[in-house]
């Protein structure tokens, strides 16, 4: 492959099982495949005692390595490939290791004109094989070829990640602050494939709590992030819908429903009230949401007991503010929306902190759910530091008396009186 503007990459070579999946990988990698030939993996059945390091590797020494620690089929099949014009030719071994299997790759290089001369007597120059070819320089070195392995099955273990997760999907409503903080932090643990859905394009006013950067203002939030992520994660695979979420619900349901978690981050309390009525006890799914100025965070895990709550579990009507959360550290019917002089726009004050906080359990419980140890409905919340949030003048909800600052604490979340869940129960 070679790469645009990076010299130094030029003349990588990238191994794949197939030609397809190693142009993808190529193209994430940002480079493009300039010839393609192929190579052969051969699984041995015996660990090999390696060369030195500064040892010479003939080819000789070479095959009778590998032939002593490979099964009689596979030196069959590895025998037929050499009876091919195959040179130059990469082996690639898989070598029983201690801590599982270990790749080493080894370059039979082409053998000098002499001895391709007399290799060719009596056969036409583009019939004459490898195998007779390297009869003929048996003691030329085979290069031991180092690389870096991009499959998912080593790279989701080597980075603490869990391979399980690989044929999951996650859909992610939402990229906002939060809902991309999400978004990143469910690649990092493994999932395979992320769906995301947004309707805003970033703007600059988003980009210190954004996960995206300058590069993607005027651009959809949730393409923005799939690009980000799938060529941060190599076998991670993400679609992006730039639509409403309700619309989505109505065009292509199974977006949303086909995904073994759904996590909703859309800082719309209203909306996600509604979207809770409306999927009902369907699929489990993760509510979530931040406390202004670094108050808080929470997450809301439901429809995973047929017994638990819902959304709507939470809040409670007050006289006189209306549907209140009880989950909030803050007092209800107060407003934290604030305006910069000169800027039009309204937003809530938190930050990348706290939507990473939040982001962070919300992955720890997508994994917990995808894994099957979290089977009940429950509400998690980290409680901040209230200090600048008292300075301020606002005031804290009697729910902080529970929580210590920087505590992060699960409870139940189902309410009896619930008017939804009556109705899913009947
Ligand atoms: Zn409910």
């Amino acid at each position: 492959m070679s790469r645009n503007g990076a010299a130094r990459q030029e003349g990588q070579i990238v191994l794949s099982d197939n030609t397809e999946s190693g142009r993808h990988l190529i193209r994430r990698l940002g480079g493009a495949v300039t010839q393609s030939r192929t190579a052969f993996f051969v699984n041995l059945d015996k660990p090999i005692q390696p060369p030195g390091f500064d040892d010479v590797l003939t080819v000789r020494a070479a095959i009778q390595i590998v032939q002593g620690a490979c099964r009689q089929e596979d030196w069959a099949k590895l025998r037929a490939w050499l009876s091919q014009p195959v040179l130059p030719g990469l082996l690639l071994l898989s070598v029983p290791g201690v801590d599982g299997r270990i790749l080493i790759g080894m370059q039979f290089d082409d053998v000098p004109v002499s001895a391709r001369k007399k290799a060719a007597r009596g056969f036409r120059p583009e019939k004459v094989h490898a195998w007779r070819e390297l009869q003929y320089s048996p003691d030329q070195p085979v290069a031991k070829v180092g690389f870096d392995r991009y499959d998912s099955q080593f790279l989701i273990s080597r980075g603490g990640a869990t391979r399980v997760f690989r044929d999951k999907t996650v859909a992610i409503v939402g990229c906002g602050a939060v809902g991309s903080h999400t978004a990143e932090r469910i690649a990092s643990i493994g999932v395979g494939h992320l769906h995301l859905v947004d309707s805003e394009l970033l703007e600059a006013g988003n980009l210190y709590r954004h996960v995206l950067g300058m590069r993607d203002i005027g651009a959809p939030k949730a393409d923005g992030l799939r690009t980000l992520l799938t060529s941060r994660y190599p076998g991670l695979e993400v679609q992006a819908r730039f639509t409403d979420v309700i619309e989505l619900m109505h065009s292509e349901e199974d977006f949303l429903l086909k995904a073994d978690v759904l996590v909703f981050a859309l800082g719309d309390e209203t909306l996600e009230l509604r979207i809770n009525e409306m999927l009902g006890r369907k699929v489990p799914r993760l509510h979530t949401w931040v406390d202004p100025l670094s108050l808080g965070g929470h997450v809301h895990v439901t429809g995973l007991a047929r017994e638990g709550g819902c959304l709507r579990c939470l809040f409670h009507r007050l006289d006189g503010v209306g549907l209140t959360n009880r989950a909030s550290f803050a007092e209800a019917g107060q407003s934290f929306q604030q305006t910069i002089a000169g800027c039009s726009g309204v937003y809530t004050p938190f930050s990348a902190l706290d939507a990473d906080r939040t982001a962070i359990e919300v992955a720890r419980l997508t994994g917990r759910i995808l894994s099957g140890k979290e089977i009940v409905d429950s509400l998690v919340s980290w409680f901040g530091d209230p200090e600048d949030f008292s300075a301020k003048g606002y005031r804290l909800s009697k729910r902080t008396h529970l929580f210590q600052p920087g505590e992060c604490k699960s409870a139940p979340a189902a309410d009896s009186e619930c008017p939804h869940c009556a109705q899913w129960r009947s």
